[in-house]
């Protein structure tokens, strides 16, 4: 696999003169058909387009099953070629598709999120959510191909922007200081968004590459994401339903939290990591009466073992460690920092 941050034009142009497919397709929900398709239709061979509906709930069983009905009442074979344009949902799930369809045909993916283009298309992960689980059924299999180009998020609702920004924010703290303070300075404003998707992709690949089935070092990506993915879970069933994004940076404070009080991490760095990400996120209001209830959905998380929670934390901004050993004490306490701010 490769990923190349490109013209979008270019890149699709080089990979079709360079690869012969019996049949192409491509994934697309209403969004990505409205505002990404146009600009890659006229560089793609004679297609057909597979539309779904946008959103986590539809990453599902239904879905795929439409996704390859699709394919089989169009009699593509072997030889053929999917083309997943969107964001995480698409790409999780085209993903998943293409590997399953006649034990696995090629695919290629044009992240059309920030989220995606950081972090979802980078790693092999593919799934779909099954029975309220999310990303319950899956596999790890890298596509044929990543194309990226920034000139989609002109297009992308500035929460969304956000949500991404997150993992953004998460690249600079587990393992780039000086990378963390560059994009703190313009935060949403960046002014060269292809140098810094660039660079987050640099460090997730980086990451990946060295231990690509999650048995050690991959962890590290997992900051801020066992308090978060409890938040996003907790407030999914709510009124308040959170973007993934908007989830981790709260986890990404009571980490830091719990970073400063078991790894040692500086107050300074406490305060700096608290500061940047309030200007940035809007404030939730997490009642104590549910800390309980949030912290026991950290441990249906699979990375948690017996009655202590595995955390990823920071030593300090730019270097982080992975499995911690966090007591439920701990983790409320972290969530009282939070809440007090
Ligand atoms: P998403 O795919 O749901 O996209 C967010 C919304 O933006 C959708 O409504 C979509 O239609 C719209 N959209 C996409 N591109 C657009 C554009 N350019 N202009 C306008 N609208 C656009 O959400 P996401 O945040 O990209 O991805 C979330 C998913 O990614 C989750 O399912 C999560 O599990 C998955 N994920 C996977 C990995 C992995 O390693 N595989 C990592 C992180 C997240």
């Amino acid at each position: 696999m490769s990923i190349a941050i490109d013209d979008i034009g270019t890149s699709l142009k080089v990979f079709f003169a360079e690869n012969q497919y019996s049949r192409i397709a491509v994934l697309v929900d209403e969004n990505t058909i409205r505002h990404c398709y146009p600009t890659i239709q006229e560089y793609l061979p004679e297609h057909h387009v597979i539309e779904i509906q946008s959103g986590e709930v539809n990453k599902n069983l239904r879905t795929c099953e439409h996704i390859w009905s699709e394919l089989t009442d169009r009699h593509f074979d072997r030889k053929s070629l999917l083309v997943n344009l969107g964001g995480g949902v698409i790409g999780d799930m085209g993903g998943f598709c293409a590997v399953t369809y006649k034990r696995g045909i090629d695919f290629i993916n044009i992240p059309t999120t920030l989220l995606a283009a950081v972090d979802a298309n980078i790693g092999g992960k593919l799934g779909i959510d099954f029975k309220g689980f999310k990303n319950h059924l899956g596999f790890f299999q890298d596509p044929n191909e990543v194309f990226i180009d920034p000139i989609f998020l002109q297009t992308l609702p500035d929460r969304e922007l956000r949500s991404g920004f997150a993992e953004v924010i998460k690249h600079g703290l587990i393992a780039d200081k000086d990378y963390f303070e560059q994009v703190m300075a313009d935060g949403l404003s960046q002014k060269n968004w292809n140098a810094v998707v660039a660079h987050s992709v640099h460090i997730k690949h980086e990451v990946v590459s060295q231990d690509p089935k999650e048995g050690g070092l991959r962890k590290i990506l997992n900051f801020g994401h066992t308090v978060g993915h409890a938040i996003e879970s907790f407030y999914l069933e709510t009124d308040h339903r959170l973007l993934h994004g908007e989830a981790i940076a709260i986890g990404m404070i009571c980490e830091a939290y719990l970073s400063c009080k078991l790894l040692g991490m500086s107050e300074d760095d406490l305060q700096i990591i608290t500061q940047s990400i309030k200007e940035i996120y809007p404030e939730l209001t997490i009642h104590k009466a549910d800390f309980t209830s949030i912290i026991k959905l950290m441990y249906q998380d699979k990375k948690n073992v017996n009655s202590f929670l595995n955390h990823s934390l920071l030593y300090e901004i730019g270097r982080a460690g992975y499995d911690i050993a966090v007591d439920e004490k701990d983790v409320m306490d972290s969530l009282f920092y939070y809440a007090k701010l």
